[in-house]
């Protein structure tokens, strides 16, 4: 039998499948989809088996040197998902197969040598590497000559140096061990005659095992029942007692407590947007559902009741939810549901406990995963409906190899189980809205909150302004008033700080002068614990100068504010007012986000403050106020996504309060309130919203009404960059039809980054049959070009980011 893999080796040279031998007595054994460890070329690398078959038009092929599973960790379903995900975003196969599995699974081959014989027969060089060791790792060759590793390789093969590896794997099974009777044992008398007349505590031993009429655990019996080791070990080796390893979960999200929950009776607008997701999924039909719900309205509850249904005809769920949105409480409700059936899996978890989790999908164990992006891969091999809340968040589209987007991943895979796709948001996306709009999705509407509770009152406040009146301070006057009333009232509220575009920088007050690093074109980032400034994109730090680099002026100084900056404002203008701040600096460490949260729930304090990850999904009965600090931080970023993500964020942000029985309101600080992304938000209103953004779309020609390709080229020096980039404009203006708009190249907005230099281009267009041959064209020829080492070109279908 011949084995054909996909290496673990990603490259343009290695994008295909390779042949190797099956040693015959893995052949009844041998599946697709299972992982491997092969020889290539001077390496031992993992693969996954592809296909099996009987002939190669190779004639010598080396054998595979181990088969690492029992099970296919890949199924067909998946192959097929990997090779699609890679053709369209045109990145290698391998690299799609990684990213749909765990870390734990992906092992390194670790390659040893030893001596065979004595080394005096050996050149010098040899016995001077196994002077201080005897076993040599790939460390030990890196100073060789060429011609030293030919003759090494040599020595190899004659059989005077051997060679083996070690497979290093990111995470193993968690094994649990149990101690039982010997079964083959007799009577307790009979034991106990078999032990030393003195020996009390192996008899007590014996005895409890014996009560207990099942195994203890070791660990039980060591600590708990407080045993020696010695007198378990000699029993153990008089085997009377035998020991047992049985597999365990570690168990993710420790300490959450979970409430049973039952299903709520729906009020009559939520009934009527369950009822035809109930019918398609009756009817095992794909349709995909643009479910538009206020923040509020109960699109969870729909969730879960879906879900619900889909569990009862024997089926799987996918629940996609944002990252930073994947919170306990979001957990919580999903458990609360369905109990020991869900799996979650998010970053928050540890390498084995991923795995653990990903463990009880496969082996279809679960009825339901709750996870950020990359759950939309999880190998249940059923799938009865796939849902994505918060469907506009951008951080469903992955930034690195491969580019993939979980929506369009979400509809392929729907298309196989023919299962509905539930797109949920109360901000949807330019796109999805317009595809609903046209009647492609089917459009679901909960105009108001379950309750009948009132939108929040949002209050615009003119920042301008209020410097005229002479209030330097980072809060107006009206946020002021409402945070004292509410401290009096004892009800809760939340300040929102938008970080994104707000970097700490340092600039000189006299020429001007911003510290920017010298590897990347960016400016450096003020880190106050350390007192260090650092770069975001290539981890160069620097201590914080005294005076300016340019100029030598002591006047240098921060600008934009931080987290930590607001909350110490607060401390001096609302010394009473407890806050907690919850931002990548208090989070950072495990559990602390669940355990903030936590402390803010028990109204240990009054304000959480933070950023962007405390503006989705809590939903706290006591937050009466939101205040968001600076409204206009994103509106000014070079994308065209801005206003979008601006009006998004802030209707989140104001999703916040008042969800419960207290009205809420919302206070927002503006530079520039009269931005309809800032005026729409008064009055939630989402489709003039959507009216006003999509005619400027149109005008200037962006998504929904173009398609767009970003392609990004970068290398260390600046004239290979931009003799590339016109190479490739000039193809695609040759190869693409006349109505596609080329635009570039032009250098990117990120110049320079790790001492790259970066240009970049843009297409857009409508219909393009000939694209992606002419990408695959393009990819292909400058990556394998000879000395294209220095030289990168990525392509980003449907980019999300423009620097
Ligand atoms: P959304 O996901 O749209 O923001 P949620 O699902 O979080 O809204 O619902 C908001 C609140 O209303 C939650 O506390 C939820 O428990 C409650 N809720 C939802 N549906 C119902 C219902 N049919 N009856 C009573 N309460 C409900
Ligand atoms: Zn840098
Ligand atoms: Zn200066």
């Amino acid at each position: 039998m011949i084995a054909r893999v996909i290496v673990d080796v990603p490259s343009a040279q290695t994008n295909r499948l390779f042949d190797y031998l099956v040693p015959k007595e893995w052949d009844p054994f041998l599946q697709v989809g299972m992982r491997v460890i092969v020889p290539f070329g001077p390496r031992t690398v993992q693969g996954f088996i592809m296909e099996i078959t009987s002939n190669s038009e190779l004639n010598k092929l080396k054998p595979i040197l181990e088969l690492q599973d029992h099970e296919p960790v890949l199924t067909e379903e998946l192959i097929d998902v990997g090779k699609w995900v890679a053709e369209q975003t045109l990145c290698y196969q391998i690299s799609a197969f990684q990213v749909m599995l765990p870390a734990a699974l992906k092992t390194k081959v670790k390659k040893e040598w030893t001596l065979k014989n004595q080394p005096q027969s050996l050149p010098i060089f040899i016995q001077t590497l196994f002077l201080d060791t005897s076993v040599l790792t790939i460390d030990h060759l890196k100073g060789l000559t060429k011609q030293e590793k030919i003759e090494f390789q040599t020595l190899i093969l004659e059989g005077k140096i051997e060679e083996s590896y070690q497979l290093k794997n990111r995470a193993n099974k968690k094994m649990k061990k149990w101690i039982s009777l010997n079964p083959s044992s007799d009577s307790l008398e009979g034991m106990n005659n078999q032990i030393p007349k003195g020996a009390k505590k192996q008899q007590l031993l014996l005895t409890a095992l014996m009560e207990r009429q099942a195994p203890i655990s070791k660990e039980e019996i060591l600590t708990k029942l407080k045993f020696g080791r010695q007198t378990l070990n000699a029993l153990l080796d008089k085997k009377l007692l035998i020991e047992v390893e049985e597999e365990v979960y570690r168990e993710a999200m420790k300490g959450l407590t979970i409430q049973q929950s039952k299903p709520l009776k729906l009020t009559e607008m939520q009934g009527n947007s369950l009822l035809p997701i109930l019918e398609a999924i009756e009817q095992t039909k794909h349709e995909t559902f643009l479910l538009h719900g206020v923040t509020g309205s109960g699109k969870t509850e729909i969730y879960l009741q879906a879900i619900a249904e889909v569990i009862e005809k024997g089926k799987q769920a996918i629940m996609l939810v944002p990252e930073i949105s994947l919170t306990p409480q979001m957990v919580q409700r999903f458990k609360g549901r369905f109990g020991e059936w869900v799996a979650v899996l998010h970053s928050g978890l540890s390498v084995g406990e991923k795995y653990d989790e990903w463990r009880k999908i496969e082996r279809q164990e679960v009825k339901v995963v709750v996870g950020a992006r990359s759950a939309i891969f999880a190998p249940f091999n059923n799938i009865g409906v796939i849902i994505i809340d918060e469907e506009h968040e951008t951080s469903y589209k992955q930034e690195d190899h491969p580019k993939y987007h979980a929506r369009e991943v979400a509809k392929y895979r729907a298309q196989t189980y023919q299962c509905p796709v539930i797109l949920g948001s109360a901000t949807p996306s330019l796109e999805s809205y317009a595809r609903a709009k046209k009647g492609v999705y089917t459009l679901l509407k909960l105009n108001e909150r379950v309750k009948n509770q009132p939108l929040p009152k949002v209050e615009m406040i003119d920042m301008r302004e209020e410097l005229r009146n002479g209030n330097r301070s980072m809060f107006s006057q009206v946020l002021m008033e409402e945070m004292k009333i509410r401290l009096q009232k004892k009800e809760q509220m939340v300040l929102f700080l938008n970080r994104r575009g707000h970097s700490t920088f340092v600039m000189c007050r006299d020429c001007g002068h911003v510290e920017m690093c010298e590897h990347c074109d960016v400016s450096l980032t003020y880190h106050r614990n350390q007192n260090r400034l650092k770069c975001h994109y290539c981890g160069n730090e620097h201590i914080m100068p005294n005076t300016c680099s340019s100029c030598g002026s002591e006047h240098i100084r921060f600008f934009g504010s931080g987290t930590q900056k607001v909350e110490e404002e607060l401390t001096k203008v609302l010394p009473e007012a407890k806050v907690i701040r919850m931002d990548v600096d208090t989070t950072s460490k495990k559990g602390s986000h669940q355990k903030l949260l936590e402390a803010f729930e028990r109204k240990e304090a009054d304000i959480l403050l933070g950023t962007q990850m405390i503006a989705k999904g809590l939903d706290f009965p006591a937050i009466t106020l939101v205040g968001v600090l600076s409204a206009d931080s994103m509106l000014h970023l070079p994308d065209f996504r801005s206003a979008e993500r601006t009006f998004q964020l802030l209707e989140q942000v104001s999703g916040r309060a008042g969800r419960h029985e207290l009205p809420g309101q919302v206070v927002i600080q503006s530079y520039n309130p009269e931005h309809y992304s800032n005026e729409l938000v008064q009055t939630h209103d989402y489709e003039k919203f959507f009216e006003i953004e999509m005619g400027q779309r149109k005008q200037v020609g962006y998504p929904p009404y173009y398609f767009m390709v970003l392609i990004n080229i970068s290398h260390s020096e600046l004239t290979q960059v931009i003799s590339t980039s016109e190479k490739i404009v000039d193809i695609l203006k040759r190869e693409l039809s006349s109505t596609t708009i080329i635009l570039g190249p032009v250098v990117s907005p990120l110049a320079k980054i790790k001492d790259r230099y970066r240009y970049q281009c843009l297409i857009k267009y409508k219909n393009e049959p000939k694209l992606m041959s002419v990408l695959h064209t393009i990819q292909e020829h400058f990556m394998n070009r000879i000395n294209s080492g220095h030289l990168q070109v990525q392509i980003d279908l449907n980019p999300y980011t423009f620097m």
